[in-house]
């Protein structure tokens, strides 16, 4: 069965292409492995 009815989880992880738990955040897509990767570099608050 396709899963037409919950397309909202079709956000994938910019930087490595993962499907998991994706945040959309700063404009980006980043999973939370990646966004943790890129939070320092970014200068993100690590304590929202
Ligand atoms: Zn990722």
């Amino acid at each position: 069965m396709p899963k037409n009815k919950k397309s909202e989880g079709k956000k994938k992880c910019e930087r490595c292409g993962s499907r998991g738990a994706v945040f959309q955040r700063y404009g980006l897509n980043l999973c939370r492995r990646c966004f943790r990767e890129m939070a320092p570099k970014m200068d993100f608050d690590k304590h929202e």
